[in-house]
């Protein structure tokens, strides 16, 4: 069986073979943060969906080099920079460490590259000094090097390749010097921009003159330097396809050498969006959230994991309080099912059964369908509850539903909290009822299961010994 993936730049499922002659290494690139605010749910649904086709490739035996930008100068930021007072470095170093320490609570595996574009500008100028010498980049009057779309399509090149671009609406010599505009409108776009008075002392010098990058040409760039010209996977959420990526690949396309024209990247991965509590997430509706705004509310981030990582990634998804509850149902599910294996298991070890395995990677195979390998898991853990009820599982075989589990979790990523996770006054408790029901005091040893009861905590006498369980 193959891993199968949905390819934008070909609109089909496609079976993924990567670039590497030795099948092995693959490059991956995920468009990061703008480092200017917080990250929302709706950006973190799309860097746990980077995280799980990372993980899901790792699983297969393939590795991976998963790069991941940091867009440290923009419009945005520069205009926050002049408000807060401080320099760009300060400013965008805290909101970097932010985000970072928020992939970890969500249990996202680092990219192993996070360049950061202010560190990049000599290859994003080396990169403008080939399109220019190729005849796909003009300096505009006021000092901004704009890149020409009817110069790209003139030679032979097309533009549109991730969305259907309406090419007669095209005006020669238009010019955006924006990164963001409206969908389907194709126009010139700013790979360096004119140093403005509103930037600042945000500013490198170029052969152009002063001035700073366009947001496109940076993905470009640091791909390239990272990734080389031509790489297996490029991710990123779904409002990114134009004109962002449509814009790499003429980039990134038109500076290669003309002889010997390559696809800038083979598969292209959209994630899709997230709405909340079934509305576009908007500050003015309320529902504009934070990871931090939901920790703040009790949530933890595995649960927030889980529920982002829930459905399909190319299903829009509606994010809910009612979900993460249900989230934090379905993880009690888990744990309860694995603490149990763990008791039965005791100190075996077994090879991981195949059974779930087979299930689980029958359904990521399929397009990366995570809904589908939750069913697998669920089924799996009715089986195994089922077993452990009529006490017919023996230690060998909840030691190889362990092992099979731990496999699976190096994808979910959501791991199994420990049955034993009582804190020690709470063990000492326990402690002190065992012994008093082995001096066979009852009334003290029941007092102390009450004691214990008092603080969320049911003691359940097994075979092996009392065990203790959240309440
Ligand atoms: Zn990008």
């Amino acid at each position: 069986m193959a891993l199968k993936l949905f390819n934008t730049l070909t609109r089909t499922i496609e079976e993924f073979v990567p670039l590497d002659p030795a099948g092995r290494a693959v490059g991956m690139y995920c468009c990061g943060p703008t480092v200017y605010d917080l990250a929302h749910i709706g950006n973190f649904r799309t860097f746990i969906f980077a995280d799980l086709v990372r993980r899901y490739l790792e699983f297969r035996g393939y590795a991976v080099r998963h790069v991941m930008n940091v867009t440290d100068v923009d419009d945005k930021i520069i205009a926050r920079v002049r408000a807060a007072g401080v320099s760009l470095a300060e400013f965008t170093r805290r909101h970097e460490a932010a985000f970072l320490e928020d992939l970890d609570v969500l249990g996202c595996r680092r990219p192993h590259h996070l360049p950061r574009a202010t560190e990049h500008i000599e290859p994003m100028l080396d990169l403008i000094r080939r399109l220019i010498a190729h005849g796909l980049a003009y300096q505009s009057a006021d000092g901004s090097v704009y890149f020409s779309i009817q110069q790209y399509i003139a030679r032979g090149h097309r533009y549109g390749q991730l969305v259907r671009i309406r090419l007669e609406d095209l005006r020669a010599g238009e010019r955006i010097r924006s990164d963001e505009y409206a969908k389907e409108t194709a126009a010139d776009f700013a790979l360096w921009k004119s140093r403005a008075p509103e930037d600042g002392d945000v500013f490198w010098p170029s052969p152009w003159g002063e001035g700073r990058p366009g947001w496109h040409i940076e993905c470009s760039a640091m791909s390239r330097q990272l990734l080389g010209e031509t790489f297996d996977l490029h991710l990123g959420g779904e409002d990114l396809a134009f004109p962002h990526h449509e814009d790499e690949i003429a980039q990134s396309e038109g500076a290669m050498d003309p002889a010997a024209p390559r696809r800038f990247v083979q598969y292209w991965l959209h994630g899709a969006h997230l709405l909340v509590e079934g509305q576009k997430m908007a500050k003015s509706l309320g529902n504009f959230f934070t990871l931090r705004d939901l920790v703040a509310r009790g949530y933890s981030g595995r649960e927030i994991r889980y529920l982002l990582l829930a459905a399909h990634y190319r299903e829009p998804f509606n994010f809910t309080f009612e979900g993460l509850q249900g989230a934090r149902a379905a993880l009690a599910r888990i744990d309860e099912c694995i603490g149990k294996l763990r008791d039965r298991a005791a100190s075996q070890n077994a090879e991981p059964d195949p059974a779930l395995i087979d299930e689980f990677t029958r359904a990521l195979d399929g397009d990366l369908n995570a809904s589908a390998g939750w069913a697998a898991v669920f089924e799996w853990i009715r089986r195994q509850n089922r077993r452990l009820s009529e006490e017919s599982i023996s230690p060998v075989e909840a030691a190889a539903g362990l092992a099979a589990w731990d496999r699976i979790d190096s994808v979910l990523g959501i791991g199994a909290r420990a049955a034993a996770e009582a804190p020690p006054e709470i063990q000492a408790l326990l402690a002190e009822r065992q012994a008093a029901r082995k001096n066979r005091d009852f009334t003290r040893a029941d007092a102390l299961r009450t004691a214990l009861k008092d603080q969320g905590w049911l003691i359940e006498d097994t075979p092996a010994g009392p065990k203790l369980k959240r309440k």
